[in-house]
């Protein structure tokens, strides 16, 4: 087995856009996502070493001086990362010539060519699923010989058959004793979810067809495959005893509750176990499946709501009513499911008028938190298409963020600016965030726990200084 480093690479100054995070920036506040998607291979090759850099806020100069302690480093990179993860590359064979490097994510399954041929230093990507791809190299198997991998012959980018697409997905070893060999839990924030919090997958894929959604489009796929409940079930009784101090776990799949008979069963089991968790959900989860998830441990579900326009919503194949989202809503407050809210500025079909009735939307069905993204045309999307075919697309959809590491509007309409749509995102937040009714709630929460009014307080600075650097960009 060749001595393999997993390197979510350092890039700006806290990056969230390593090998678990859905839309690759920087947050609003300090945010990072457990680095899943380099832990699962790196559970299948014994030995490795898995170092997250942006989370542990390592130099590139530190993780060069690793490059001579290992043979093969696999690098997750993204679209709006993959300039600099190439020259954190370029800086590891520069010390350690003989290092074989390899990247993988979204980015590298859609360009294997481009990313393949971006440098010398790149030696191989592997293409979208890659987990065995990468077990396979590491066990010395020639690049020729792996499926789902491009590589290099005299210069030239060969593209190997594609990787067959797993369906056992309890084939895949537990990633919490990687976690526990090489991450530190309380260098992982998300807002809304308890400090230290811990983020798995059960299953990959996910059945909708958001046409913005990067991972059911690039690697994930559009059929949701899971683990069986009793493995999930088993690794959280494992991960409870590693990890005594996680106050939450994470179920980071796209929709967990797309299989609904198997997200209760799975409820059951950690009911049993006594813990607190989280998960994304869609918002069409009908009142008793919400009771037997809540009876069971569910504290909060991760919600895309994306607009409160209904053509909108028509228009990114979103596959939901605003009713029945509102319905919902009021079930989870009804039940006293804590609901993160997340929402697009900036789809197609996007005006000032929706804005409005998106903030609208947003202020009456009232989440708990909120998160407000510019829509990101990724390439290997609908979106991304739609975009360069309609001409939306300004920036060439390279520069997704700016110099800081923050998102930018890479869409433009003919009626409205990017800055426009830009401008929306400070706004939503502040018309959300800066009411009386919210403001009381926050308090509350902060009231209640010294821990909470803490963290509150330094979020509630980061937040300002997010807000101000927008007015400073407009
Ligand atoms: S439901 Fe969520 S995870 Fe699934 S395609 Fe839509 S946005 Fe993506």
């Amino acid at each position: 087995m060749m001595k393999t480093l997993f390197l979510n690479p350092p890039s700006f100054d806290g990056f969230d856009g390593g090998a678990g995070a859905r839309y690759q920036a920087k947050r609003e506040i300090r945010s990072f996502w457990y680095p899943t998607w380099l832990a699962q291979p790196a559970a299948l090759v014994p030995g490795s070493r898995l170092v997250d850099a942006p989370a542990r806020d390592l130099s590139l100069a530190e993780v060069v001086a690793l490059a001579d302690d290992f043979e093969l480093a696999v690098l997750h990179t993204s679209t709006p990362s993959f300039p600099s993860d190439v020259k954190v590359a370029e800086a590891l064979k520069a010390a350690n010539p003989k290092l074989m490097i390899g990247f993988v994510g979204a980015h590298v399954a859609v360009s294997p060519e481009a990313s393949v041929l971006a440098s010398d230093a790149v030696d191989f990507v592997a293409r979208s699923e890659f987990d065995f791809s990468i077990k396979e190299i590491a066990e010395g198997q020639p690049l020729a010989e792996v499926d789902g991998v491009s590589y290099k012959v005299d210069g030239r980018a060969v593209h190997n058959p594609e990787r067959a697409i797993l369906h056992d997905m309890d084939q895949l070893p537990f990633v919490t004793p990687v976690y526990h060999r090489d991450l530190v839990p309380e260098d992982y924030f998300i807002g809304y979810l308890k400090h230290p919090y811990m983020s798995l997958y059960t299953g990959r894929g996910c059945k909708s067809r958001c046409t913005f959604c990067l991972w059911p489009q690039t690697i994930g796929g559009h059929t949701y495959r899971t683990r069986s409940p009793a493995h999930v079930v088993e690794e959280i009784a494992l991960a409870k005893e590693l990890f005594p101090q996680v106050k939450e776990f994470f179920f980071d799949d796209d929709t967990f509750t797309d299989n609904r008979p198997r997200a209760e069963e799975i409820a059951r089991g950690l009911g049993r176990l006594g813990v607190t968790w989280s998960c994304n959900a869609k918002a069409n989860v009908p009142y008793d499946t919400l009771k037997v998830l809540r009876d069971n441990g569910l504290r909060l579900l991760l919600v895309g709501y994306e607009s409160g326009n209904q053509q909108i919503l028509h228009n990114i194949k979103k596959g939901m009513r605003v009713e029945v989202a509102r319905r919902f809503t009021e079930d989870c407050h009804k039940l006293g499911i804590t609901i993160h809210g997340t929402f697009i500025v900036g789809l197609p079909g996007e005006t000032r008028e929706t804005i409005e009735e998106t903030i609208r939307f947003a202020t009456e069905i009232n989440p708990h938190t909120i998160q407000v993204s510019l829509a990101a045309p990724y390439p290997g999307t609908f979106l991304y298409d739609q975009a360069v075919e309609n001409g939306w697309l300004v920036h060439n959809g390279g520069d997704m963020v700016q110099g800081e590491g923050f998102q930018v509007s890479s869409l433009a309409y003919p009626h409205l600016t990017q800055e426009e749509i830009f401008e929306a995102v400070a706004t939503f937040y502040k018309r959300f965030y800066f009411r009386p009714r919210k403001i009381a709630d926050i308090t509350l929460e902060m009231l209640q726990s010294w821990d909470m009014m803490k963290r509150r307080l330094r979020e509630g600075v980061e937040f300002m200084h997010f807000l101000n650097a927008r007015e400073i960009a407009s």
